[in-house]
C-alpha cells in the first residue's frame, strides 16, 4: 500500500486519453466534458437504416469524431477495452431495463474481421459485449455466431460492394429458436455487417434481434 502510494506520488495516475493527472480511482473529467460533446441524444440513439429487415432495432452512444474516434483506436492499438467502459459508464444508459423491454436471452458480438485500418488482432466488440454482459447478468455467447467467410476491408469498398461483400458472411452455430438476441459491435456505419448478422440469426429462427454499438459513423 505505502509502496502504491509512492508510486503514485512519483508517477501520478494519468489518464489514458488526454495525459490529465487524476486521483486513483477517479475518472477524468476533462474526458468526460469532451465525451458530452459527442454523445448521442436520447432519440439519436436510435439508429435507423433502410437496410433493416431483421434488426428490430439498433441504439449507439457517441458520434464518431474527435475523442471517440480517438479513444476507439487508442482502444484497438493498445488492445484494451478501457476507453470504451469507462465512456459507456458516462452515457447512465441503464443496459438492464433495455435487456428487459426486449426480452433478451444473450448477448453475441459482430464475429470479428481483422481491419487494415487498425491492423490489430484485438476484438473489441466482444470485449465490450463481455462488459455488458458481466454488469447485467445476461450471458455472452461468443461462439453463436461466427464468421465462415473471407470478407474485404469494408472501407475499401463502395456502398454496393460492402452489402455483397458480406452476404453469407455469417453462420449460426447453436439453437437460437424462439430467442432474442442483443448484437454488439464497436462502430456502426452503414448497419450492413449488423443487418447481415440480424439476418442469419432470424432464418435460424431467432424471434427478436437488436443492436447494441458504441459510436455512430454517419459519415
Ligand atoms: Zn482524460
Amino acid at each position: 500500500m505505502v509502496k502504491k502510494l509512492l508510486i503514485d506520488l512519483i508517477f501520478p495516475p494519468k489518464c489514458m486519453l488526454c495525459n490529465e493527472v487524476i486521483s486513483v480511482g477517479d475518472k477524468c473529467e476533462n474526458c468526460r466534458k469532451k465525451a458530452e460533446k459527442y454523445a448521442l441524444s436520447q432519440y439519436g440513439r436510435q439508429i435507423k437504416h433502410s437496410c433493416f429487415k431483421n434488426l428490430d432495432k439498433c441504439i449507439s452512444f457517441y458520434q464518431y469524431k474527435g475523442i471517440i474516434r480517438d479513444g476507439l483506436l487508442y482502444a484497438k492499438f493498445k488492445s484494451c477495452s478501457a476507453f470504451v467502459e469507462e465512456f459507456l459508464s458516462y452515457t447512465d444508459f441503464d443496459f438492464e431495463s433495455f435487456f428487459k423491454e426486449n426480452d433478451i436471452d444473450v448477448i453475441v458480438s459482430v464475429p470479428f474481421h481483422k481491419s487494415k485500418l487498425y491492423d490489430s488482432e484485438y476484438d473489441l466488440p466482444q470485449e465490450m459485449a463481455r462488459k455488458i454482459a458481466k454488469s447485467t447478468g445476461l450471458g455472452y455467447n461468443k461462439n453463436l455466431v461466427i464468421k465462415v467467410k473471407k470478407t474485404k476491408n469494408q472501407h475499401d469498398l463502395s456502398l454496393s460492394e460492402r452489402k455483397i461483400n458480406l452476404k453469407g458472411a455469417f453462420s449460426v452455430k447453436g439453437d437460437v429458436k424462439g430467442k432474442n438476441i442483443a448484437v454488439v459491435d464497436d462502430i456502426i456505419s452503414t448497419g450492413y455487417s449488423l443487418e447481415e448478422v440480424a439476418g442469419t440469426l432470424k432464418k435460424s429462427g431467432a424471434s427478436g434481434v437488436v443492436g447494441i454499438t458504441f459510436a455512430y459513423n454517419n459519415g
